[in-house]
């Protein structure tokens, strides 16, 4: 039997797992401390994997925010990770003398779902994430599928042409309305005083008509997003995670009732993520 490392990196947390056929036999969870630096991070990194290795690992797979190099193994500019041109699958592999690889964590996500949660039953799978950011992966035949190397950047695909200035240099990008900022805005707008998605799940959770009504305007808008991706691709199901799909039972409906409206054909499946650490199962599966 094999077993692989997967790594989750993320802005606040790094998450290790020794992983075997996309079961989780031991866990790790570290702070990622961003604000220490680079070497600080790496150090933590270095923690979370020494705490969930054993001698006869075949490999680390690394799931990071992008943009990065899969192919070089290189984290080009991840915004909310202090690593910048950071080689980390040659240092890595020096420090463990194991097969190292890397790809987006988006895509990870997506692949842990294709290979055992959600989309298990399907050929063609797109991820969507929604939380600090939103990020979507297309899977292709049980592979992730990178175009020339950046596909699947869903997050940053116009809206509204006029809407919200986006950290990409584009205004009304499917993130600004659907990432945690965005739902805040609805929030706003309505005269909620929030400062998470979680606070507004928990006044939904208390009947709150408000928070209810935000999350099914939010639900509207995925829709439209989804709805592209559905025009353009048109896979057999898209698999919805990140913190925000938790809220799954209270923008779901709109969600759907805005794909039925807009697409002109059968729309694809829209589903929730099943597995709770996709990113480290996926991570492990790179190989
Ligand atoms: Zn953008």
């Amino acid at each position: 039997m094999s077993y692989y490392v997967g790594l989750d990196i993320g802005g606040t947390s790094i998450k290790a797992g020794l992983v075997s056929k996309g079961k989780i036999l031991s866990k790790a969870v570290v702070k990622t401390q961003t604000r220490k630096g680079t070497k600080a991070v790496f150090r933590n990194i270095l923690d979370a994997i020494d705490s969930v290795k054993t001698k006869d690992i075949s490999g680390i797979g690394v799931g990071c925010p992008g943009p990065l190099d899969y192919k070089k193994g290189v984290i080009i500019n991840s915004p909310n990770v202090p690593l910048k041109n950071f080689k980390i699958c040659s240092k890595l592999k020096k420090r463990f003398n194991t097969k190292v690889l890397l790809d987006n964590d988006v895509n990870c996500f997506a692949l842990g779902e294709t290979l055992y949660g959600s989309g298990k039953d399907f050929s063609f799978v797109v991820g969507v994430t929604l939380g600090t950011g939103v990020g979507g992966a297309i899977v292709l035949d049980k592979k992730i599928y990178h175009g020339r190397s950046n596909a699947g950047e869903f997050g940053h695909m116009t809206i509204k042409y006029d809407g919200e200035y986006s950290k990409c240099g584009n205004t009304g990008c499917f993130e600004t309305m659907c990432s945690a900022r965005g739902i805040l805005r609805i929030a706003g707008l309505k005269g909620l005083k929030v400062r998470s998605p979680k606070e507004i799940y928990d006044l939904a959770t208390n009947k709150d008509k408000v928070a209810k009504k935000v999350f099914e305007e939010y639900g509207e808008y995925l829709g439209i997003g989804l709805t592209n991706i559905i025009y353009a691709l048109d896979p057999k199901v898209i698999i919805i995670g990140g913190n925000i799909s938790l809220a799954w039972k209270y923008f779901s409906k709109s969600m759907k009732k805005s794909i039925s409206k807009r697409c002109m054909f059968e729309p694809s499946k829209v589903l929730k993520s099943e597995l709770r650490f996709a990113g480290i199962i996926g991570a492990a599966s790179l190989f």
